[in-house]
């Protein structure tokens, strides 16, 4: 069981929409508890969900930001912007995004800039697929997201999550078993320690994401260096969601 309060963050994806918002409404208005609850709508439902309840009961958070602050890129949205909308969070680096959009450590890392000086709290997607993980990659491949991301980055292991999520989890069904996800965060937490120093690595919160469902979101939130959970396809049926926020409650302390 982990020191951290923990974080519970839904991914909606390019899904939702405003009938998704008011279920919910329905289900967390009263969202009395120490676990933090995010969720990451598209762009253009940020502003509904911010009114749609206290930001208290419910953080509200972007899929992505821009890597440029203004100008000419037509279609862009800026840290800055989605702060402005209410928002109190954003995804970095999810491997869609990675696969999908051409996202590397690199463009990560000014975008975790931009987040952080605009008072957004990133969500640092990293993890390996199913290739690396075969060929024992996996340590490997995550030390170099985060060192080519997160090196020089200035601020507090409050001020930034972590989310380790094995792309051959997403979506698919085959979730990391919870000892497999605990050991890997475990080498995760010791890698941000060589980066920031033990005491940053002790307060930031490391979430697991892959396929997690409401029968297998204790497993994970019962390890000590599992602070939370990030949560895709579950996340799109509110009642299925606030049962893993309910698990995840179940361990904070
Ligand atoms: C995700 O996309 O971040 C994710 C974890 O998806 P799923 O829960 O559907 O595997």
């Amino acid at each position: 069981m982990s020191q951290r309060a923990p974080l519970v963050i839904a991914n909606w994806k390019l899904n939702g929409g405003l009938a998704l918002i008011g279920s919910f409404v329905a289900n967390f208005y009263n969202n009395d508890r120490k676990t933090d609850v995010g969720v990451c709508p598209p762009f253009i439902y940020l502003r509904d969900l911010v009114n749609s309840m206290p930001q208290s009961q419910l953080l509200v958070g972007s899929q992505t930001i821009s890597e440029q602050v203004s100008g000419a890129y037509t279609g862009e949205i800026s840290a800055q912007m989605v702060k402005e909308a209410g928002a109190r969070l954003c995804l970095i680096g999810h491997s869609e995004r990675r696969q999908l959009f051409d996202e590397t450590n690199e463009s990560c890392k000014v975008k975790l800039n931009h987040a952080i000086e605009s008072g957004l709290l990133p969500v640092y997607c990293i993890g390996e697929n199913l290739e690396e993980r075969e060929a024992g990659e996996t340590h490997a491949v995550l030390a170099k997201q985060m060192e080519e991301a997160l090196t020089e980055i200035k601020c507090t292991g409050e001020q930034i999550s972590i989310a380790y999520e094995p792309v051959w989890a997403i979506g698919t069904g085959k979730a990391a078993s919870a000892e497999d996800a605990q050991a890997t965060h475990a080498f995760i937490r010791e890698k941000l320690a060589q980066i920031f120093g033990q005491s940053f690595a002790d307060t930031v919160r490391i979430l697991y994401g892959g396929s997690v469902k409401k029968d297998n979101a204790l497993a994970y939130m019962q390890n000590s260096d599992i602070d939370g959970l990030l949560v895709g396809g579950a996340s799109l049926d509110a009642e299925h969601f606030k049962a893993i926020c309910d698990a995840a409650e179940t361990s904070a302390v």
